[in-house]
């Protein structure tokens, strides 16, 4: 599981780890259903989201490979008009079968998944109908990233995964015919993201793969074959850049790109399908702004506390974002060196546990350990910290804490790196990828483990129970209400509140790249080069950026909501275990079952 930076789609599909379907249901959440009854009913709905996965990984067989799943690995499906209606029709089918479903007599691991799979199917449909990426993001036809996969997984023999290799190949020409003929006029961004990234793509048809396939025991007729293969993928994706290039020098002089911007009915619509909170885009976008202005109060506050510590000679700017901005600077310089990160960060691992369990915030499970290593190569160049968790086909393997290797970078690269993730910072990211945020978070979900969240898992709940760690432990008292560790806090979350903003405006209300880079940098003290990054990934993208703030809000307000319904009953500890309990459900599907649960729970 990536944690940070992750395209939408990737996000909605990468997240989450567990196993196989439970074999016994949990206790019914109806009082009138007996269990006998309830697993009876269960049983139909658990055979029918079986079966719907099956002919699920047959239509995305890419996607079942990221998820660890192989048996469809020499399949490639070639991106055509025939493709996408057997999409529509999967859709229809499905859609039919499972309104025969009565929810009200499922559990509530089974009725969130019925609800999650609805949303799945609307969202598919709404894709292919309303959204139409395939239509002006030629960045979605791409082959390589499976066949990379199938290439350095060792899920098979390397003759085996050869074997499949070539199979898969077959169909590559025909792929990227598909891709030209159902590509209209595509959008800037992605014009030039897919080029750049079908560049790529050939490094994985190179050489290696060539010495790999001399030294393998396949047959020589087997070689033969692929061999041909290799230089039929390789044309294809060749002659597909040069259809991109010569688009891109057509587009270049008549500046007649598809606009990027989805606009505000689009982007309503795929927010309701992405994030899946309580309340619309538009709705999230202004509590973004309110809390913004909350957030620069409470850190003009910090400021001006901490100024005469750290600047006893010297008088504060007239501006308030720059005092601000000057505090966070001083305070980045208290960082680890080169050779300390990677020990500094495996050593506050088991200080959040013993912090979390001391203040009765959660119930930690001592039997699954976290393993902390430098990011593999392959994995490399997205985020400085990370989760990497097994996925749902790959029973009992290691979590591990992905932290970028630094001890090559030179001695001013360290340097800017280690100030823009000090000690401060490192420890909330921290907080936000281990303990107690997204590694507790996949601990809690595999407990009643689902493939369907694990497949579709959502995002917002994902991140926004990360997102929410952080400020939950900061109030228990982590770091000893240290006004450092809180501003510095408040900086990383005002990056998320920004993200929203940000987002919204740019896809919506069309700010150019001036206004955008003006809100990252001034007004939330971003660093230039990270705020560049950003503002691509703003106009690739679209929704995900959100997804931080909105579940960070939504779990907020069903905090509030609970405590209001609870009163002096309320328990924290409770409120955490219950709510992670479900699994990575959408918030509101969450909030459902929590709130019919509640006279029995606490
Ligand atoms: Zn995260
Ligand atoms: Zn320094």
């Amino acid at each position: 599981m990536k944690a940070t930076a992750l395209p939408a789609l990737a996000l909605l599909l990468a997240l989450g780890a567990c196993d196989e379907r439970p074999a016994s249901s949990p206790a019914p959440t109806k009082p009138e259903a007996t269990a006998a009854s309830s697993e009876v009913k269960n049983a139909g709905f658990e055979q029918l989201s079986a079966q719907m996965v099956d002919d699920l990984w047959k239509l995305f067989p890419s996607w079942a490979v990221s998820e660890g799943y192989y048996a469809v690995a020499d399949q490639l499906q070639v991106p055509d008009d025939n493709y996408r209606k057997q999409v529509l029709d999967f859709v229809k089918q499905y859609r039919g079968l499972f309104r025969k479903i009565d929810a009200s007599q499922l559990d509530s691991g089974a009725s969130s998944d019925l609800s999650m799979i609805r949303n799945y199917l609307d969202r598919l449909q709404w894709q292919i109908e309303k959204f139409k990426a395939y239509q002006w993001n030629p960045a979605e036809y791409n082959v390589s990233a499976t066949f990379a996969l199938i290439l350095n997984t060792d899920y098979a023999p390397l003759d085996e995964r050869l074997r499949t290799f070539s199979r898969r190949m077959e169909k590559v020409p025909a792929y990227y015919e598909a891709a030209e003929q159902s590509l209209r006029t595509p959008a800037s961004p992605q014009l030039v993201l897919a080029i750049k990234q079908n560049e790529g793509a050939l490094s994985v048809f190179g050489q290696e793969l060539e010495d790999k396939l001399a030294a393998s025991g396949l047959s020589k007729d087997e070689k033969t074959k692929f061999t041909q293969r290799l230089i039929a993928t390789r044309e294809a994706i060749e002659d597909y850049i040069t259809f991109l290039q010569t688009r891109h020098a057509e587009l270049e002089k008549t500046q007649k790109y598809k606009n990027f911007r989805i606009g505000e009915k689009l982007y309503e619509e795929k927010f309701k399908y992405d994030i899946q909170i309580g309340m619309g885009a538009r709705e999230l976008y202004e509590r973004a702004l309110k809390e913004k202005a909350r957030l620069h109060d409470k850190m003009t506050e910090l400021a001006d506390k901490l100024w005469p510590k750290y600047f006893p000679d010297q008088q504060p700017p007239e501006d308030r974002l720059e005092r601000i901005s000057a505090m966070l600077e001083k305070l980045s310089l208290h960082h680890a060196t080169k050779e300390s990160f990677k020990a500094d960060v495996e050593k506050q691992i088991p200080e959040l546990a013993a912090f979390v369990t001391e203040h009765n915030l959660l119930s930690l499970d001592a039997e699954k350990p976290l393993v902390v290593r430098t990011t593999p190569p392959y994995m490399r160049g997205f985020a400085v910290a990370s989760i990497n968790a097994p996925g749902p086909y790959d029973k009992g393997a290691n979590t591990y804490f992905n932290v970028m290797p630094i001890a090559d970078f030179s001695d001013e690269e360290a340097e800017s790196f280690l100030r823009e993730y000090n000690s401060y910072l490192m420890q909330i990211l921290c907080i936000h990828e281990a303990i107690p945020g997204h590694y507790t978070q996949l601990v809690y979900a595999n407990r009643s483990p689902s493939l369907i969240k694990s497949i579709l898992g959502n995002g917002a709940m994902i991140e926004g129970w990360a997102v929410y760690a952080e400020r939950m432990m900061l109030e228990a008292g982590y770091g000893d209400f240290s006004p450092e560790l809180w501003l510095m806090y408040y900086k990383w979350n005002l990056r998320t509140v920004t993200n929203t903003i940000l987002d919204y405006e740019i896809q919506v209300k069309g700010i150019d790249e001036q206004r955008a880079m003006e809100l990252m940098v001034k007004d939330a003290f971003q660093q230039k080069a990270e705020a560049m990054g950003k503002w691509r990934r703003a106009t690739l993208s679209q929704v995900q950026l959100t997804s931080y703030f909105a579940g960070f809000a939504d779990i907020l307000a069903l905090r509030e909501e609970v405590k209001q319904k609870l009163g002096d009953k309320f328990d924290l500890k409770a409120f955490h275990e219950k709510f992670l309990s479900y699994g990575s459900a959408p918030i509101p599907v969450i909030r459902k079952l929590m709130l019919e649960d509640l006279p029995k729970s606490q």
